[in-house]
């Protein structure tokens, strides 16, 4: 019988194989270039659609299928050639009926393989046949031990920036936008989700049609399927997670429609119908991501007491900023980031304050004096706004000089407009480009013109786009409230005592603040003082916990150990496992706590996160 079964599937690979090997392939390949980060030939063939027809398979960790692109050919071309990678590609039909001629490309390191398929001059639709492969870049599939429930599991995509072309074979490049619908298949225990119109409840027979109407970039196509379940927060606003993470995540995000009004109210009305966030399994290894009408989040913004949700704030900006108007090119990513960061900065202000804005903000730049010291030594080029990553992954431009620079030459612009001025200009902005994508050069040229109306100002945009470190002309961001956690955290310095320790009124990012600038020879008797009073190793407020871990590590305090243990049990995010791993493997018996919880932990890690925490095990060189 086995054999017999193994006989039959060797018949039908050899069938299989053949067929795909049958098809009729291009006779003179065009010349392939890469512009952008792609191979595809945007500026002579439109692309205006894409329908998605996939079935989930988490067994095999496959989504197969087919994408059926529309598509308008005006100039004739002979060719549409589209981005690929890791995809199996089976077969091409062009117009549902006719088999079309297709060859693949050189598979190249950063941006895979150009998928080339003959066109006749008539051509309006091309459907790909194909299926992803188990270790595509851009899904994520979690076994049940990495989700919360530990029982089902999950998968969800990541496409930014150049990843859509290992799960959906397109014109994979900003400046392409296209509107998409999708039928996606799946076990009915599941839900699929999608950065379009979503199903809030699970059907019984798995199947669901999703609908994105506003033209998206490649890089904002997004698919999550999971036990996820849902609950409202308004009439345009929910969230969705993990049955056992719902009602903490609302409670959490139930602001979400104050923000959404506040932001509605700065720089026009939300163009995308419903905003919901999901909040993903603990081993999300990253912030949030922007992806339209659903954000995905790490549920470590999930604090208990919001003090996190300024990262909602910056997925919820990104609806206009990076969304509805986009980087051209990923060397212009500072048109999506730092323009969010500054309006992330500005809901926060509408709706906390501006006391509690400035501090954020003043904590940003604090981060972004640390980064540009390294560039600067490591590698100045990347600290100029325009960036050049010519020949490079786009994932090298993401630092904080897009985001935290970005943010603080539009403060500079409006200290010197005033913020009447400003705000108007970024209305206008945003209205001008609404839908379209846009260069840094664009930027500059619409800028000079809308502000021609005040040629006394000269701001030195050159400076802060074109030129390395940060200009002398930035704005201070001055917080008291930063100012006073520092006043006390040079008293517990000197006086080596918590006399003038006062929490009342603090924050997280007042512990941030504090935690940051107690000196580790100063506190060592005053450590289990500390964590007696304001039950500090039992937190559960991640960015506390990383903190305060890490004082814990750099003053060998031990009876945290369990606790971290289990945060590096728990917590998948790579912003706070990097630094803590990274301080343990400073001692021999860091480094031996280090690798044994590794080796308890790192099933429970996505891939980003365990390769970069071998990496820091590997590379340590204490014995
Ligand atoms: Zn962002």
């Amino acid at each position: 019988m086995l054999q017999k079964i193994t006989r039959i599937a060797t018949i039908v690979f050899l069938v299989v194989f053949v067929a795909s090997c049958t098809h009729k392939k291009i006779a003179k390949m065009p010349t392939l270039t890469v512009k952008n980060h792609s191979f595809s030939n945007y500026d002579s063939v439109k692309l205006t659609h894409i329908n998605l027809h996939l079935k989930v398979d988490f067994d095999k960790r496959i989504l197969s299928g087919k994408a059926v692109l529309d598509i308008e050919n005006t100039s004739a071309c002979q060719y549409l050639i589209l981005d690929t990678r890791q995809l199996n590609i089976e077969d091409v039909m062009l117009d549902d009926s006719v088999s079309a001629a297709w060859s693949l490309g050189e598979e190249t390191p950063i941006v895979g393989r150009a998928l080339v398929i003959a066109l006749t001059k008539n051509t309006r639709k091309v459907a790909v046949y194909y299926s992803t492969r188990p270790d595509a870049e851009a899904i994520m599939w979690l076994n049940p031990e990495q989700t919360l429930g530990k029982k089902h599991p999950f998968m969800f995509t990541q496409s930014q920036a150049i990843l859509a072309r290992t799960w959906v074979p397109c014109m994979d490049v900003p400046a392409v936008r296209f509107t998409y619908s999708a039928d996606i298949e799946c076990d009915s225990k599941y839900l699929p989700l999608m950065s379009a119109t979503n199903n809030f409840k699970r059907n019984t027979t798995g199947r669901y049609h999703f609908d994105m109407p506003q033209p998206i970039p490649s890089y904002l196509m997004a698919l999550a399927v999971g036990n996820i379940e849902f609950q409202a927060l308004s009439n345009n606003t929910g969230v969705f997670a993990e049955p056992e993470m719902l009602k903490k995540a609302a409670n959490e995000f139930s602001e979400l429609p104050v923000m959404v009004a506040a932001a509605s109210k700065l720089y026009g009305e939300y163009a995308w119908g419903r905003y919901d966030i999901l909040v993903l399994p603990p081993s999300f290894p990253f912030g949030g991501m922007e992806n339209p009408r659903l954000t995905f989040a790490t549920p470590t913004v999930i604090a208990g007491d919001k003090s996190l949700v300024s990262l909602v704030a910056h997925e919820l900006a990104h609806s206009w900023s990076g969304n509805l108007v986009t980087n051209r090119t990923w060397e212009d990513f500072w048109l999506n980031e730092g323009f969010t960061v500054y309006f992330e900065s500005r809901i926060m202000e509408a709706v906390y304050g501006k006391s509690y804005a400035d501090m954020l903000m003043a904590l940003s730049v604090g981060e972004l004096n640390h980064t540009l010291e390294t560039l600067m030594k490591e590698g100045p080029g990347d600290t100029k706004l325009k960036l050049n990553l010519k020949n490079r992954n786009p994932d090298d431009g993401v630092s904080d000089i897009a985001y935290v620079k970005g943010a603080m030459f539009l403060y500079y612009l409006e200290s010197l407009y005033g913020r009447k001025v400003f705000d108007d200009f970024l209305n206008a902005y945003f209205s001008h480009f609404k839908w379209q994508t846009v260069t840094t050069e664009e930027f500059i040229a619409y800028f000079n013109s809308h502000m021609s109306k005040w040629p006394k100002i000269k701001p030195d945009l050159n400076a802060w786009i074109y030129d390395v470190g940060l200009p002398s002309t930035c704005p201070k961001i001055v917080s008291q409230e930063l100012s006073r956690v520092e006043k006390m955290a040079e008293l517990i310095n000197t006086e080596k005592s918590l006399k003038a320790l006062d929490t009342a009124r603090f924050t997280t990012q007042h512990w941030l603040h504090l935690f940051r600038h107690l000196e580790a020879d100063s506190i060592k008797n005053l450590m289990a003082d500390m964590d007696k009073t304001y039950n500090l190793s039992a937190s559960t407020n991640s960015e506390i916990q990383c903190d305060w871990y890490l004082l814990c590590i750099s003053n060998q305090y031990t009876a945290a150990d369990p606790y971290l243990e289990k945060y590096l049990m728990e917590v998948g995010r790579r912003k706070f496992l990097e630094p803590l791993y990274e301080r343990l493997v400073e001692t021999p018996e860091g480094k031996e706590k280090a690798n044994k919880i590794f080796n308890k932990a790192y099933k429970g890690y996505h891939a980003v996160s365990r390769n970069t925490i071998k990496e820091i095990l590997a590379k340590s060189s204490v014995k």
